[in-house]
């Protein structure tokens, strides 16, 4: 029989805890898991921007006929504009993908495509489905460590030194902002030498950008991707905007090629559309189109950029309350205030985690990361208390 061969899966442990979550019948139960802005109520509401942009679309969408692998060609302009201000022009190419997600699978099928032994570098700990995209598309993966432990900070040595060991075409995965789950972020003078790095080496960079505008800000966040492909030949971009625009389940996302030789960039945007024309064929349209009609919109652009610094302030003020409150029994974990983007990682084992699930309905990842987008500030307090119990 078919199905009696296939092997059993363990379940992502992250994506379970949605359903334990559901299942919890507690009141003052707290979801800080899966990586999505709640407000103080727990919602996650849809942003005014896309409520209005929906309604443009709905009143004048003459046709949902295909649009073909690309998905929306104005949309995919729009999104490569946003990430890669100046750098836009003519040296980029891009295509609406499923998701960050998708766009990832794409880049991962492009590296083993152009052929090889083909590795990709990983700073570790990284997002949980980093491993699994690239391992499917049968790239060797490689690691290396993504904090210092002396000092909290981003590890570049870590990095040089796994840059000396690659071979030339390896690739490397960086996040572009808002390190997930780490919330350590490369400072602009570490972007710098990562970009000269990987451009004398002749590496690959494949900058994961998920975040934009949950840090310091959208252009803020975008300087560390820009300043590497400033530096490189050629790099590969992969955009999500389900958390930016709050579209999660629309699944917004846009792979960007970036390169000098505008037939080379064809040739790669021709291999990305092949690899998508026989996995899903086309992306879905709505997400995509929302965004579109956001960023062609002066006034809906200001509206989004509003709502979107209205949840970056409170999710500052959540990190400084929760940074400056943490310090007081660990100054190490004081670090937090001053980190960047939706999440942050704790020194805590799984046993407890589960503690922190069991005795005060507290929902973190298993690996301790905390959505610190989903925590409310007259939470913080509680919150301290019970990870001071659970880690006592
Ligand atoms: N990269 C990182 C680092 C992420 O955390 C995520 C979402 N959790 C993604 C990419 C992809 O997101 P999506 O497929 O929902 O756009």
């Amino acid at each position: 029989m078919l199905f009696d061969c296939l092997a059993a899966q363990t379940p992502d442990p992250l994506l379970s805890l949605i359903g334990e979550f559901a299942r919890d019948g507690r009141a003052d139960k707290l979801d800080l898991s899966v990586g999505v802005y709640r407000d103080d109520e727990g919602r996650t509401p849809v942003m005014q921007a896309v409520k209005q942009a929906e309604q443009r679309l709905v009143d004048g969408q003459a046709s949902k006929s295909y649009l073909g692998p690309d998905g929306d060609r104005g949309f995919a302009e729009a999104i490569t504009d946003l990430v890669l201000g100046a750098q836009a022009g003519s040296r980029a190419r891009a295509m609406q993908t499923v998701g960050g997600t998708g766009a990832l699978g794409l880049a991962a099928g492009l590296l083993a495509a152009a052929g090889g032994p083909r590795t990709i570098w990983l700073a570790t700990p990284t997002w949980s489905n980093h491993v699994p995209v690239f391992a499917a598309a049968g790239l060797a993966i490689r690691t290396y460590a993504h904090v210092d432990p002396a000092t909290g900070g981003f590890a570049l040595d870590a990095f040089l030194a796994a840059a000396e060991q690659a071979q030339p075409g390896d690739a490397f995965l960086l996040q572009a902002c808002g390190h997930n789950p780490t919330g350590v972020d490369p400072d602009p003078e570490a972007w710098e030498t990562i970009g000269r790095t990987l451009a004398r080496k002749r590496l690959i960079p494949l900058l994961d950008d998920a975040y934009q505008g949950f840090g310091e800000g959208l252009e803020e966040d975008a300087q560390g991707l820009r300043t590497v492909l400033a530096e490189v030949p050629e790099a590969l971009v992969a955009v999500s905007c389900n958390k930016s625009f709050g579209l999660y389940r629309d699944r917004g996302g846009a792979l960007v090629c970036c390169g000098h030789d505008a037939a080379a960039l064809e040739v790669a945007m021709a291999n990305a559309r092949t690899i998508a024309r026989s996995s899903y064929s086309m992306p879905p349209d709505h997400g995509a189109a929302v965004v579109r009609t956001i960023l062609e919109d002066r006034a809906l652009t200001q509206l989004w950029r509003d709502e979107l610094a209205r949840m970056r302030h409170r999710l500052r003020a959540t990190r400084r309350a929760l940074g400056a409150r943490l310090a007081a029994n660990d100054p190490r974990l004081g670090a937090i205030a001053g980190q960047h983007g939706m999440f942050c990682l704790l020194p805590i084992d799984a046993a407890q985690v589960a503690r922190l699930r069991s005795q005060f309905a507290i929902f973190i990842a298993p690996d301790g990361r905390v959505n610190l987008a989903a925590l409310p500030l007259h939470r913080v307090d509680a919150f301290a208390e019970a990870l001071g119990d659970v880690t006592a």
